[in-house]
């Protein structure tokens, strides 16, 4: 028998051993009562005696028991030094007095029992052990109690009292062999259940491995799962990336202003990517207009002054790196370089912007936020180079359009650009108030230099006097424009007569005096000039060229190299000079 069967029965055994001590306890008290015997000394005894063993069972036997784990050695010597204790306290009423036969029974019985739980406990099976320890329980049972019959039995009849105690013996056998018979069918049943027991453990170690199988598949699609919900949203956002790029460059194909499209990108970044701060820097090299460029979106203004104010060092930054690729500057709050700290910034990294290889400005996004760039900087490096393709087609369109307005040999305006520029003009001035001063000029007997010296040299004169031209359309923000052949026009805006006529007296000297030097000859030309302006000389605006021309025209038949004001001459009087 297991000792995890022991203990699990020990409670039972506890509440028949109760009923068996109490038997006797009654038993005790009814040889009192009905007077079997006087001794009260030895009623007392046999009432003590069980209440003694119930008390011994329940605080020593049962703890005893009760503390055993379940693979602990069933404490055997215990067992047996209680049985022999248990007998000897039982029998040894024997030396008090004659025991009453009735309690005598009750008393055989109660040590039949005790030595039937000693076998059980102990595992004493085998015939020959319980055999022993039964005639030796007996034996001293019998010594004790038939102690005070000796001298009622004389002489040979003492041995037969031996003769019960052999009966006693058999009948214990006898019990014993039906017992064990029965506890040893149990015990094949018991290892018969246990064999199942086994095989349902080993059943249910292959549900728990299946199980364990079926709960790592579960994690693995659940990984997947994630990996592909991840997945999804990494395509959702490539997916708006994508749009917003294709929003942007349908903008930048309608778009030619270059600065205009670096604010689109910027804006778009800023947008999309719910950044801190966006800034794009464009040098100054790449620029028609010579300045270098600056745009910045941010959140708030600590961001954007930072941001601004650093703007170019990144950019030098960056020159000085060589590379295309993006520098990180901050990841994750680890400044890789000095820039850009004191801005709440957790992740930064510019993208160089570059045409032919070379770097031509930056663009820098900020964010406050852990694992900003975690998908990469595709999108950014995308936008910049969508950006650089938009600014090389606009430059080009730009160049092109800028040729078509100019002419080839002066690079002044044309007539061509001219007739759209002076409408344009003529409108905003009505509209404005403004007035509107223009002098047309024509090089005095110019077919004489080209007789004499040359187109080439005819050429580099029109250049000398396209170039004096120009530089007073600067100077005064007018407009220079070859007209003609060797005709020139200045278009003065908000200038009136009186400061044109000075305006254009100083021109006229300085074409007069310079030099044009070609293959050694020196040529020097004068001009012709006549000039009308709106509403000081005319009141309509569409006679003010025609007025011009007339009065260039009066220098020309009255003498050339004259500056001629319109309405300030007379064909019967000599011109002003
Ligand atoms: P005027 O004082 O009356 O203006 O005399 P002019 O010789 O200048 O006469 P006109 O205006 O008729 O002559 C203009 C000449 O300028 C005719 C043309 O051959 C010449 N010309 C026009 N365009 C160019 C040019 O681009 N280069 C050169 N070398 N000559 C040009
Ligand atoms: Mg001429
Ligand atoms: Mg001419």
């Amino acid at each position: 028998m297991s000792t995890e069967f022991k203990i699990d029965s020990s409670n039972r055994l506890l509440v028949y051993n109760r009923a068996v001590y109490a038997f006797m306890l009654l038993s005790a008290l009814h040889s009192r009562i009905s007077e079997l015997t006087d001794n009260d000394f030895l009623m007392y005894y046999y009432t003590v005696i069980p209440i003694f063993l119930i008390i011994f069972d329940r605080f020593v036997f049962f703890r005893r028991i009760k503390k055993l784990e379940s693979q602990d050695e069933f404490p055997y010597t215990f067992m047996r030094v209680r049985t022999y204790i248990y007998i000897f306290l039982l029998s040894a009423g024997g030396i008090i007095d004659i025991i009453p036969a009735s309690l005598i029974v009750c008393i055989f019985l109660c040590i039949v029992y005790i030595i039937f739980q000693d076998i059980l406990f102990c595992d004493r099976f085998d015939s020959f052990n319980s055999c022993l320890s039964i005639s030796v329980s007996l034996l001293i049972s019998g010594i004790l109690i038939f102690f005070k019959y000796r001298s009622l039995v004389n002489g040979i009849w003492k041995f037969g009292l031996l003769a019960p105690l052999m009966v006693v013996i058999i009948v214990c056998d006898v019990l014993y062999l039906i017992y064990s018979r029965s506890v040893r069918s149990l015990n094949e049943r018991y290892k018969e259940l246990l064999f199942k027991n086994e095989d349902t453990i080993r059943e249910n170690e292959k549900l728990i491995a299946f199980k364990d199988k079926v709960e790592k598949v579960n994690s693995e699609i659940n990984y997947q799962r994630i990996s592909l919900a991840r997945a999804n949203d990494d395509l959702a956002e490539s997916n708006n990336e994508s749009r917003s790029l294709i929003g942007v460059m349908k903008f930048f194909s309608s778009s030619f202003d270059i600065e205009k499209n670096a604010e689109v990108m910027v804006d778009n970044i800023m947008k999309l990517k719910n950044a801190r701060a966006v800034g794009m820097y464009i040098s100054d090299n790449i620029y028609m207009n010579g300045e270098p460029f600056i745009y910045v979106n941010a959140v708030d203004d600590a961001t954007d002054r930072v941001l601004r104010s650093e703007l170019m060092d990144i950019y030098n930054l960056v020159v000085e790196t060589g590379s295309f690729d993006p520098l990180p500057i901050c990841l994750n709050r680890e400044f890789k370089y000095p820039l850009l700290s004191g801005a709440g910034i957790c992740n930064a990294a510019a993208f160089p912007a570059y045409e032919n290889e070379k770097i031509y400005g930056v663009m820098v996004v900020i964010s406050g936020k852990y694992d900003f760039f975690i998908n990469g900087y595709a999108f950014y490096e995308t936008s910049v180079m969508d950006f650089t393709s938009a600014l090389i087609s606009d430059r080009l369109y730009l160049k092109t359009e800028e040729m078509a307005k100019k002419d080839g040999l002066t690079k002044i305006y044309n007539r061509i650009y001219f007739n759209q520029f002076y409408r344009e003009l003529k409108e905003d001035v009505l509209k404005s108030g403004d007035r509107l001063t223009v002098a047309m000029m024509d090089i005095d007997h110019f077919k004489n230099v080209n007789d004499t010296y040359g187109h080439l040299a005819g050429d580099e004169v029109i250049k000398m006097v396209a170039s004096i031209d120009s530089k007073y359309a600067a100077k005064h923000q007018g407009t220079a424009v070859r007209f003609g052949g060797e005709e020139f026009l200045l278009i003065l805006r908000g200038v009136g007569i009186d400061e044109a006529h000075q305006i254009l007296k100083e021109m006229h000297d300085e074409i007069k005096s310079t030099v044009v030097e070609f293959e050694d000859q020196k040529i020097q030309v004068n001009t012709s000039m006549g000039v009308a302006s709106y509403k000081d000389t005319c009141d309509n605006i569409e006679n003010l060229l025609d007025l011009a021309d007339k009065a260039m025209y009066f220098s020309k038949t009255h003498g050339r190299g004259m500056i001629v004001i319109d309405g300030q001459y007379n064909e019967d009087e000599p011109a002003v000079k």
